[in-house]
């Protein structure tokens, strides 16, 4: 696997891959990986012939220094995962290549980046637009697959290629649970014993909502309180958001009459979990 710390290596290397008519695929991480990373990666080679991962924990989109202090980074251990899944290339850039002395251009989204994780994280979507505009020009990629389990990201991300005519195809790939539901995160290592398994309340609180929906239930407002209802049983969760909201324009739906995703944060003590269910 060839490993990049610097955009202009990692552009030369793209530019070569594409002069021997090579599609990119582009899979951008803060490391620490784990099955979920791994699961974008195995899409990513079923769609292009080279496959890039990007490895940087990305200081403009942290709105809290301890949590970004905090962030696990295991490069080696990431490396070998890397190299056993078959990647080409790692760009892993060091945050002076990233943002050195002067640096002051920003990728600002629009209103889907003002509600949910954008309300109570400001100038955090900014920091993943201006990023990942960055990480695309230095990868050239072809396509770029992201995580469902960001939901609010994706859609993001989807807009901005749009609104930029940056010309690359965005894949989401559904969020990977353990065997008890709870979706995989980086920060789950952080959580103490009894939060972990507390935890389990996010994946029961969205599948409640689902089951009711199965069973016909079209209020959001009814569907939303199904959902809390788990959590409210669940001492050690406290609940930041549940909404029910419209896939691609993320706003709030009273009633579910087409795709809808409900998505929820959640403090389990001093770690914020955040997960996501398509229902219809
Ligand atoms: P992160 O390293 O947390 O920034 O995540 C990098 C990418 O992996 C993002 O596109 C995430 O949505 C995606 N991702 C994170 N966790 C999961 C998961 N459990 N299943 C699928 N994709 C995930």
């Amino acid at each position: 696997v060839h490993v990049f710390d610097h955009p202009e290596p990692m552009r030369r290397y793209a530019r070569e891959r594409r002069a021997h008519h090579e599609t990119i695929a582009v899979v951008p991480t803060m490391g620490a990986l784990h099955a979920g990373h791994l699961a974008l990666v195995d899409a990513a080679r079923r769609l292009a012939g080279t496959v890039v991962v990007t490895i940087f924990v990305n200081p403009l989109q942290f709105n809290e220094t301890a949590d970004f202090d905090r962030y696990p980074r295991p490069i080696d251990d990431d490396l070998t995962a890397c190299r056993h899944a078959g990647v080409h290339a790692v760009y892993a850039p060091t945050a002076a290549a990233m943002y050195p002395a002067g640096f002051q251009t920003h990728v600002e989204p629009g209103v889907l980046a003002e509600r949910l994780e954008g309300a109570m994280r400001p100038g955090h979507f900014r920091g993943v637009a201006t990023v990942v505009t960055k990480l695309f020009a230095a990868t050239l990629p072809h396509l770029a697959v992201f995580g469902e389990k960001d939901h609010q990201q994706l859609a993001i991300v989807r807009r901005m290629v749009a609104d930029l005519d940056l010309g690359v195809e965005i894949v989401g790939i559904p969020t990977v649970r353990e065997p008890d539901g709870l979706a995989l995160s980086s920060r789950n290592a952080r959580l103490a014993p009894h939060d972990r398994a507390a935890a389990v309340s996010v994946p029961q609180a969205l599948r409640a909502a689902e089951d009711a929906y199965r069973h016909g239930e079209r209020d959001a407002g009814e569907l939303r309180a199904a959902a809390l209802a788990v959590l409210d049983a669940e001492p050690r969760a406290r609940v930041e958001y549940v909404e029910i909201v419209g896939v691609d324009d993320l706003e709030t739906r009273s009633r579910v009459d087409d795709q809808v995703v409900i998505v929820t944060a959640v403090w389990f003590g001093e770690v914020r979990l955040i997960d996501n269910l398509r229902l219809g």
